[in-house]
């Protein structure tokens, strides 16, 4: 196709009149790899379609939300139906807690959730709740680790040193991060020392138990359980930020797999199947100091909407049924794997790791450990890498920090039609 012909380009002009960078959020925008973003049309199962109706196997899936992929025949009846019925109500409703039963089941560390509409929702006022019942200030959180963009949480330390950090973000005065203490993700002697040092005022320790915003590094068994006991030793909370994990990578999330138990869980993306709702939970005796039963405030007009919890509900009571993530984990690993034979056969260095229905892989001969190990990995070859799968017809994230997801709609075929896809274009680079 001719540059004339895309009609990717010309939605892309008139976006940029119109939106900061003709998106509305970063990374849909190409930067870290260049090009013209693909406007979708339309998706269904495993595939969107673009502006010029090209069909793309679809390797993001929302960003995690579409882990049934795109239409499923039940949610799609669901939310029909919900809609029926109105949009909005700010009134209470038996859905919610239907999704509240259900996720409170499938998640053992928690007695009690509330609903909101994002993960940076969810993020924020999971950490007010643990300085509210702390008493406490401090917050940690790791380099590489994303928690949606709360002031507060858009802090990034200074080379893999333990720092209070400095802004991410131009418009977060110092001020409001001054009390973020950013660390090392799964240096276990930094977070001890760390401890040491301010443990009195530590009201929390964030993570994402498998980071996903950097590609897919897993917290160690050991930096988790030792994040487990210092917090329990120093009256902090553990919060998991499973918004990405959660309901992804197992029935029972990160927590499940890594078997380890945090205060409060945040969470998102799954649990709402496609549609903007979030959520927090942790025990009956921290969430009740949220309003209106406690001191702690979080509201939200649209929280708990009735179509986006007709949305949940289905995709969470879909991905329960039997057999479910066996076949959906069996699907990850044949994509990774195959990619690794591919890359093998080229010459390449990659590695990659899977769990459930979420992956990663880095163009370096080990899986990195931290945020600094992950810079390491050749951002200029990854633009080629990801051109060369688009051109091809596979859309997977347009950055490397970004996880990847499968989801029960792809098909043995269209993994195959991926790894052979990859295997030209990692002959090129
Ligand atoms: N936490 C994690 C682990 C995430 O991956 C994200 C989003 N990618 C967020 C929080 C923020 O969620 P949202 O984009 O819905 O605000």
């Amino acid at each position: 196709m001719t540059a004339s012909e895309d009609r990717n380009l010309p939605l892309f002009e008139r976006a940029r009149q119109v939106i900061p960078g003709g998106v509305n959020s970063p990374v849909r925008a190409f930067r870290a790899v260049g090009g013209t973003p693909r406007f979708v049309k339309r998706a269904e199962g495993a595939y969107f379609w673009d502006a010029n109706d090209q069909r793309f196997i679809d390797y993001i899936g929302s960003w995690g939300p579409m882990i049934l992929g795109h239409g499923h025949p039940a949610v799609l009846e669901a939310v029909q139906k919900a809609a029926l019925d109105g949009f909005s109500y700010g009134a209470p409703t038996e859905r919610e807690i239907e999704l509240a039963e259900k996720i409170i089941e499938m998640m053992p560390s928690i007695e009690m959730v509330r609903l909101v509409n994002s993960g940076t929702e969810a993020g924020m006022s999971a950490i007010r709740l643990a300085r509210g019942v702390t008493g406490r200030r401090t917050i940690v959180k790791f380099e590489g680790c994303y928690h949606g963009h709360a002031d507060a949480l858009l802090v990034k330390g200074g080379s893999g040193m333990a720092t209070f950090g400095h802004p991410t973000s131009a418009g977060v005065p110092p001020e409001v991060v001054q009390h973020t203490l950013v660390l090392e993700f799964n240096n276990v002697a930094q977070l001890e020392e760390a401890f040491e040092q301010y443990g009195v005022d530590i009201a929390c320790v964030i993570l994402e138990p498998i980071a996903g915003n950097m590609n897919f590094v897993r917290a160690s068994p050991e930096f988790a359980k030792r994040a487990r006991e210092l917090c329990t030793e120093n009256a902090a909370l553990l919060i998991f930020d499973e918004v990405m994990t959660g309901f992804r990578v197992g029935l029972n999330s990160a927590q499940g797999v890594m078997g380890i138990t945090p205060d409060i869980t945040v969470m998102g993306k799954v649990i709402g199947g496609g549609m903007p709702l979030a959520a927090f939970g942790a025990s009956r005796a921290i969430m009740e100091h949220l309003a209106p039963l406690g001191p702690v405030y979080q509201a939200g007009t649209l929280s708990g909407n009735p179509i986006a919890t007709a949305c949940g509900l289905a995709t969470l009571n879909e991905i329960s049924k039997p057999g479910f993530f066996d076949s959906l984990s069996a699907r990850t690993t044949r994509l990774v794997d195959g990619l690794a034979g591919a890359a093998a056969k080229a010459g390449l260095d990659f590695a990659k790791d899977s769990q459930g229905g979420m992956f990663g892989f880095f163009l370096l001969d080990h899986l990195p450990q931290h945020y600094t190990q992950v810079l390491k990995t050749d951002t200029e070859k990854f633009g080629r890498l990801f051109h060369g799968l688009l051109d091809r017809g596979v859309y997977i994230a347009p950055a490397l920090y970004e996880a990847g997801f499968v989801s029960g709609a792809h098909t043995d075929a269209d993994i195959d039609e991926t790894v052979a896809a990859a295997a030209e274009v990692f002959a090129k680079l």
